[in-house]
């Protein structure tokens, strides 16, 4: 098949970039494994309109919305290869469709790597969290822990007291000293040095934690902030430029989402470097635009 776009991954950000495309009469063919990162969370929030949604209802919704456009489809596949051809480049899934496009948005995403502590990730994106914004108020007035994985997690123990009391899990490992330190003090919140080594409760709620000196300590709900890893094999395929975040590493563009590769845009939290939903439909929207401008301008 011979399209003008293929996106590769069909959630926030590729799902909006398809919109701008399909409406400016693009065939545009977008290949999704559906495995989006927000999974294992039962409701989105903090997205206009979108405030406790949940990750299936959002997809439907986008879905039936691109279907009444006659140049869009959708594969429910894995992308595993793609190649630039010279004029364009070649896409194929596990299961053998091929494609020809003469453009490429890769939106793909990102894997979230969690501490390997027992506990955390059967409760991660419910009890365990990252993002205050996305499930912070449901946590509200709780006793509450951040399990330090970088000194980005100093940032995340300041914030968190405005949904309830803190305690800063160092894991003996990120020890805040100077400013930042009297700074964590100022906003009350609790050091505490010796490594949770489990999270303990019933089913996914946080009841406690157990500390590697023998110790628990009563929390309702711990933050994490996991490090972000690049794991499909297409970045490496089309040797895009990467760029280290304080969160991990992602794919380096400019301004328009366009890689170092001419013709390879790359969207959502693939490229972002502060992610989330919103965020991914921002640069979503950037991606679709800047494509379409290209295929006027650039031909
Ligand atoms: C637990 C959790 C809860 C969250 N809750 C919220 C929230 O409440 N509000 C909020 O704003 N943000 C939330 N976020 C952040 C939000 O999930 C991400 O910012 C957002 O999903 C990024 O969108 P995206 O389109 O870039 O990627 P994703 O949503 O991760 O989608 C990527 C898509 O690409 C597909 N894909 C990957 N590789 C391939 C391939 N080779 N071929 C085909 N398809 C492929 C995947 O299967 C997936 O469908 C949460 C994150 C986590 C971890």
């Amino acid at each position: 098949m011979n399209v003008d776009v293929v996106i590769i991954g069909g959630s926030f950000a590729g799902l909006t970039a398809t919109m701008q495309l399909v409406r400016a009469r693009k065939k545009v063919v977008v290949i999704d494994a559906n495995s989006p990162r927000n999974r294992f969370a039962e409701a989105s929030h903090g997205i206009f309109c979108l405030d406790g949604k949940t990750p299936a209802e959002i997809r439907a919704t986008a879905l039936t919305q691109l279907r009444v456009y006659p140049t869009f489809e959708l594969i429910e596949d894995s992308a595993n290869a793609i190649e630039a051809t010279g004029d364009g480049f070649k896409a194929t899934t596990e299961r053998g469709h091929s494609l020809t496009a003469k453009r490429v948005i890769l939106a793909m995403g990102i894997t979230d790597k969690l501490p390997e502590i027992p506990g955390v990730q059967e409760r991660w994106g419910k009890t365990v969290i990252h993002c205050p914004y996305c499930h912070g108020y449901e946590l509200s007035d709780r006793a509450l822990g951040v399990l330090a994985t970088s000194e980005m997690s100093f940032h995340q123990a300041a914030m968190i007291p405005d949904w309830g009391a803190t305690t800063l899990f160092t894991q003996g490992q990120f020890k805040p000293e100077g400013e930042t330190l009297k700074h964590l003090l100022t906003r009350g919140v609790t050091l505490e040095h010796s490594p949770i080594v489990e999270v303990l409760g019933k089913g996914i709620e946080v009841e406690a934690v157990k500390l590697a000196d023998g110790r628990t300590v009563s929390i309702q709900g711990l933050y994490v902030g996991p490090r972000i890893t690049l794991t499909s094999p297409l970045i490496e395929q089309l040797k895009l430029e990467i760029e280290e975040t304080p969160l991990g590493p992602i794919v380096k563009v400019n301004g328009m989402k366009e890689s170092s590769l001419k013709g390879v845009y790359v969207a959502g939290d693939l490229s972002n470097p502060m992610q989330n939903g919103t965020f991914a439909i921002a640069s979503g929207t950037m991606a679709g635009v800047a494509v379409h401008r290209s295929l006027i301008f650039d031909e």
